[in-house]
């Protein structure tokens, strides 16, 4: 049994195969609507290994100038993002425990080769309601410490259909993707977009 730090809780399997692959063709139809993007950090211009889009009234977005921030307009087509699929707001009130529904909902795709490195996610206002994220696709090395950097972690496997909650006192926790396994499953493969080895959910309220 995994020993996880307070306020992590990980639902192994939450969505179920075929729950995979319908959630799997609606954020395609999201992606066709609001493109996949390149992040690049703050001050650095550097550009992140993984692509990303948002659904949600406001979507994560970051830029060499403008540093990390919510928008609710799209960065490439000026659109609003498209609306949060209903399995993802289930999913969220039943994991979440807290009365509001979630504002952003932050699709990150891996390839095969991409990772994230430790970070905080810290740019919302409310830290009250704890980070929901749900996994589709191929397995990672998911790494979670404190809320110190540098501190310990520990590393866990993340598969698809996982649910994970960082709240509490982990709603700061540093985490990161160290590496995708090469364990993409064959029939969801035809569902994620090209390229694609895993894709990342996180549901969060930012007001
Ligand atoms: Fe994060």
């Amino acid at each position: 049994m995994l020993d996880l730090p307070p306020g992590v809780s990980l639902h192994r399997g939450y969505l179920d195969r075929a729950s995979q692959e319908n959630l799997a063709l609606e954020i395609a139809e999201i992606i066709a609507r609001a493109p996949l993007y390149t992040c690049a950090m703050p001050r650095t211009g550097a550009l992140m290994s993984v692509r990303m889009t948002n659904c949600g009234e406001l979507g994560w977005l970051s830029d060499k100038d403008g540093g990390y921030r919510y928008a609710p307009r799209h960065p490439v087509t000026d659109e609003a993002w498209p609306a949060i699929p209903t399995a993802l707001l289930l999913a969220w009130e039943r994991l979440a425990g807290y009365p509001a529904a979630p504002e952003a909902c932050l699709i990150n795709v891996y390839d095969a080769e991409a990772r994230m490195g430790a970070h905080q996610d810290r740019d919302e206002k409310n830290f009250a309601a704890p980070v929901v994220s749900l996994s589709l696709g191929a397995d990672c090395r998911f790494r979670v410490g404190g809320t110190r950097r540098g501190g310990k972690t520990m590393s866990l496997v993340l598969s698809s259909g996982d649910a994970l909650v960082l709240g509490g006192p982990s709603r700061l926790c540093f985490h990161g993707v160290d590496r995708v396994l090469p364990t993409l499953p064959a029939l969801l493969a035809p569902n994620l977009p090209a390229g694609a080895a895993r894709i990342n959910l996180t549901l969060r309220r930012v007001s």
